[in-house]
């Protein structure tokens, strides 16, 4: 096949990936992005959308379930059933519509996808494996957008019954008793969706608390819905590996003992690394940044005109962070001058109740030196949370006490993904507490919250 010549060579068409494509099309430069799967990455093909899709169902069901209780609020159904195939075909139609999309969004912007396998066999130079033969692709400059995938634990490989996020999306049955190994992101968001479904599920945790990597304060509704959903969460727990006659899991709990956990799956969540192999790191000159490759603040790497964005350039390995690099490298490569000097990236889990963290935390606040005003405003005492019934959870605002600068915001509670948005916006638009205290909050919607916990930390809180 003739060698194809490029401006903009894109290794990988995750959210990094493709949305470096569509901007760098956008702006009139002649780009290629290769991927061996389809366009989307991992976000879209077995991450974030569809962990969403069954998340919803799982919800769905529940809801169902707790009508066919005796609900409080007057809607009755008979047993509800759940048809985990068709759930399953459900969420592949809803990717698949996705995956036009992103292919179609780069038609639209005159990028060619080459389908297949690539590898760098130096900084300009792409070998990729296509079904008709190897096509060669050389390009002025190349961003790296590999990606991420699980992590593996040695002594619990992955197998039929051992498996990770990508295999527990697509199960044909709902297990009957699910072992999730690590209770983070992904465990969580799964494991709770698998129990509401209706597996016995259980979560190993080698810390001393489920998602360690939030303040304390903000896990406690989700761990208090995991006991309500009867949930066993094993903290201070390690995972040893499979028992010998292969029918569950073998632990050490807490106090040192040893232990068989029954499992007809075992989930292992414990973390993602970087996609550093297979693609010809060897053959480039990158510096490193411990597993990851190094980027300075314009996604510059240590080689010339190579670029990296995403989850193979380190944390948060999250879906945003990794467009939001995209679109900048795009538009430095097209001549602007730019660099990632975002304030804050918010993170979601989609737990239940949902988490959503932007900026500093209180404790995160004190260590960088401020001195703080916070206020917390709790869900129970807001209109609208009541008429859905989430009254569990708050909001939390975390300002600076000199000039009340709005440093950081928290929430926890049903459906407050959503308010993520506004509190990226009050960081990014330096708020102060004023500010968002001033701000009319339609009501009633759960975003009176976030106005009640800046009033709060001003000293006159409305509604409590
Ligand atoms: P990826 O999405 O991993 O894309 C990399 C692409 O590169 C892949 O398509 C891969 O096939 C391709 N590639 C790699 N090597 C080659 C090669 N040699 N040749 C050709 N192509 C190659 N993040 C969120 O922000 N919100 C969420 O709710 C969320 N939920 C998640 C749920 C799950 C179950 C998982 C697993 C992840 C979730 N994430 C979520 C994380 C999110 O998916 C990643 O942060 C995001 O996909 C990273 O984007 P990326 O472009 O860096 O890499
Ligand atoms: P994670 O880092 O969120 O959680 C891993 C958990 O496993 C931690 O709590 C850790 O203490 C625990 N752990 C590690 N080793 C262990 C062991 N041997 N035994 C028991 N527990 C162990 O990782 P994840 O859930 O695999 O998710 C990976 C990444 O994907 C996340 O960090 C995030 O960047 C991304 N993600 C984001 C979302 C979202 O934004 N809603 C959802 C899913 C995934």
């Amino acid at each position: 096949m003739k060698p194809i010549t490029c401006k903009v060579l894109i290794l990988g068409a995750g959210p990094g990936g493709y949305v470096a494509a569509i901007r760098a099309g956008q702006l009139g430069l002649d780009t290629v992005i290769v991927d061996g799967q389809a366009p989307g990455g991992t976000c879209l093909n077995v991450g974030c959308i569809p962990s969403k899709a069954m998340i919803h169902a799982a919800d769905e069901f529940e809801k169902a379930v707790h009508f066919a209780d005796n609900s409080p609020i007057g809607v009755s159904v008979q047993k509800p059933e759940i048809d985990i195939a068709k759930t399953v075909e459900w969420k592949d139609g809803i990717v698949k519509r996705l995956n036009g999309g992103v292919a179609g969004l780069l038609r639209k912007n005159k990028v060619k996808l080459v389908e297949g396998w690539g590898r760098m066999s130096d900084g300009k130079t792409c070998v990729v494996k296509t079904d008709t033969g190897e096509q060669t692709i050389i390009a002025e400059h190349v961003i790296l957008a590999t990606g991420s995938e699980a992590v593996e634990l040695p002594f619990l490989k992955f197998n039929d019954k051992v498996i990770s996020s990508t295999e527990a999306l697509s199960l044909s049955d709902i297990p009957s008793d699910l072992v999730v190994v690590g209770g983070g992101y992904i465990g969580l968001e799964l494991g709770i969706a698998m129990r509401k479904m209706g597996a016995n599920v259980t979560v190993v945790e080698a810390m001393e608390r489920i998602l360690p990597q939030y303040d304390a304060e903000l896990t406690k509704p989700v761990m208090k819905k995991l006991e309500q959903l009867g949930v066993t969460v094993l903290l201070n727990t390690k995972a040893l590996g499979e028992d010998s006659k292969q029918t569950g899991l073998k632990v050490e709990l807490a106090d040192g003992a040893e232990n068989t956990i029954k499992a007809d799956k075992i989930l292992v969540t414990v973390g993602r690394r970087p996609k550093t192999e297979g693609w010809g790191l060897e053959e480039m000159d990158l510096t490193m940044d411990g597993k990851f490759v190094q980027i300075d603040d314009q996604s510059k790497t240590s080689m010339r005109n190579v670029w990296a964005i995403g989850d193979v350039t380190g944390e948060p390995m999250l879906a945003h962070r990794a467009m939001a690099q995209g679109e900048m490298v795009a538009e430095i490569i097209a001549g602007e001058n730019r660099s990632f000097d975002k304030v804050c990236i918010p993170a979601v889990c989609f737990t239940d109740p949902e988490v959503v963290v932007v900026g500093l935390s209180p404790d995160e606040a004190k260590a960088a030196g401020y001195e703080i005003k916070t206020g917390m405003f709790p869900f129970a005492a807001n209109g609208r949370s009541m008429t859905m019934e989430a009254e569990e959870g708050f909001v939390r605002v975390v300002a600076r006490a000199d000039n009340h600068l709005v440093l950081g915001i928290q929430a926890v509670g049903g459906g407050v993904s959503e308010l993520s948005a506004g509190f990226a916006l009050a960081l990014e638009m330096g708020a102060r507490l004023e500010d968002i205290a001033g701000t009319i909050h339609a009501h009633p919607t759960q975003s009176e919250g976030f106005q009640e916990a800046a009033l709060k930390a001003l000293g006159h809180a409305l509604h409590i």
